[in-house]
Order: structure tokens, then C-alpha cells, then sequence
């Protein structure tokens, strides 16, 4: 089905933002028609008008993955049912002029043929498919990038519901940081500790050591450095 690509337009739309970062991609004609993608003829017309009508579906958007993002799934409903209100469907099945590999038109669903705009056209799409993702998969399947400062919208796919960030890369920058700040941790409870104790063994529960701990009690394996001693 193509539902879900049609919930992609939300996430792209919602992820030509980096709020945290100040920065913005949505800012003219031409990155309007790139969102819409394969969806050419929405795109075409497009206008300076659009850039700001986008951006404006956007913010509401993002409020609805935020709120999933929270939990709070009535709100997340309630307002994604306001843009759906805002942005009616008008499907017809269309085959423009795509043919397949037999001669046949690659038949398909538009769902919002007669748009007052291509922001009107888009906003119709993207808010059906999140509609439908969300039912079918459910609400919790919409997040927001736990990786900060990152903040983009994806859609979880997976099979046990585990996703927290939005893509490979996020993940792979999360796992880092947590990893320097458990480093950061460790080593600034080791500081005060005197000098016969070893910095690492401790690959398991190192974090829940409290105090400084005497060199005299420290295991053999670990008293090698403290030549002279005994
Ligand atoms: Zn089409
Ligand atoms: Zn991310």
C-alpha cells in the first residue's frame, strides 16, 4: 500500500527543521517541489506562497510526533484529527500517464485531486497516511529523535516497537555520548582515590562504586603497581 509512503511526506516535512539548531531547509519554491518527491504533479504548483503555508502545516506537525513522543496519545490524536478537518481528502484513483511493463497505467491512489493549493494537496496526503499509520500501527509508533540535538519525527517500523532515534547514524552518536559521559562519570568518582587503585576492572557495575576504596583492601591482581609495597 502506498500509505505509508504517504506518511513519509509528514516526516519530511517535520524533519526540514532542525528547531534545536536553528536551522531550516524549507525556504523556497524549489525545496517546497522537492518534497513533494515522486509526487510531481502536486508539485508543479507550487508557489512563494507555499513556503510559508508549509511551514506553518509543519510546526502543527511536529506536534503531533511530539505529543506521541510523550505519551500523550489523545492529544497527538486530537491534533492530527484538527489538521484532517483543516485538510479534506478528495481521492480518485489515477494513472497519469505511467505505464507498466505491459502497456497498462500503473493505477494508484491520489488523495487530494482537487487542492486548493499544493500546500492544501500535501497537508491532505501526509495527514492520511500519518492517520493511517497510526491506526494500524499505532500512536506510539511516532516519535521524535532522542538523540539531542537532534529532534527529527520518524515513523517506527520495527518489530518489537524499540526505536528511540531517527536514523543509524543518531543511534550510533547516542551510544557515544552515553558512553563518554559513563567514562566522565567513572573518573570523576576514581579521582579522589589513592593512587594504588586501578582505573579500570571494572567493566560491570563500576558505576555504583561510592567512595575511595584503600589500596591495602584492593585484590593481589590489582596491587602490581605499587612496587615496594608488602
Ligand atoms: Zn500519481
Ligand atoms: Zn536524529
Amino acid at each position: 500500500m502506498e500509505l505509508n509512503y504517504y506518511s513519509d511526506l509528514a516526516v519530511r516535512l517535520v524533519n526540514s527543521e532542525q528547531p534545536e539548531r536553528g536551522e531550516d531547509t524549507l525556504t523556497s519554491v524549489d525545496a517546497v517541489r522537492e518534497l513533494f518527491g515522486a509526487h510531481s504533479t502536486m508539485a508543479r504548483r507550487a508557489t512563494e506562497a507555499d513556503v510559508s503555508r508549509l511551514r506553518a502545516v509543519r510546526t502543527r506537525l511536529r506536534a503531533v510526533f511530539a505529543a506521541a513522543s510523550e505519551g500523550d496519545e489523545v492529544r497527538a490524536v486530537d491534533l492530527l484529527n484538527a489538521l484532517l478537518m483543516e485538510f479534506p481528502t478528495s481521492p480518485q484513483i489515477s494513472g497519469h500517464g505511467d505505464l507498466d511493463d505491459e502497456g497498462r497505467p500503473r493505477w494508484h491512489m491520489h488523495l487530494a485531486e482537487q487542492p486548493a493549493n499544493a500546500t492544501a494537496a500535501y497537508a491532505a496526503t501526509a495527514c492520511m497516511g500519518l492517520a493511517f499509520h497510526l491506526t494500524d500501527l499505532g500512536v506510539d509508533r511516532l516519535g521524535i529523535c532522542q538523540a539531542t540535538p537532534c529532534r527529527n519525527a520518524y515513523l517506527d517500523t520495527s518489530t518489537n516497537r524499540s526505536r528511540r532515534y531517527c536514523s543509524d547514524r543518531c543511534a550510533t552518536r547516542a551510544n557515544v555520548a552515553a558512553y563518554r559521559a559513563r567514562k566522565r562519570r567513572e573518573n570523576s568518582l576514581d579521582r579522589p582515590v589513592e593512587a594504588g587503585r586501578e582505573a579500570d576492572g571494572d567493566a560491570a557495575g563500576g558505576r555504583g562504586r561510592s567512595g575511595p576504596v584503600s589500596g591495602r583492601t584492593a585484590p593481589a591482581a590489582q596491587r602490581t603497581t605499587e612496587a615496594g609495597e608488602d
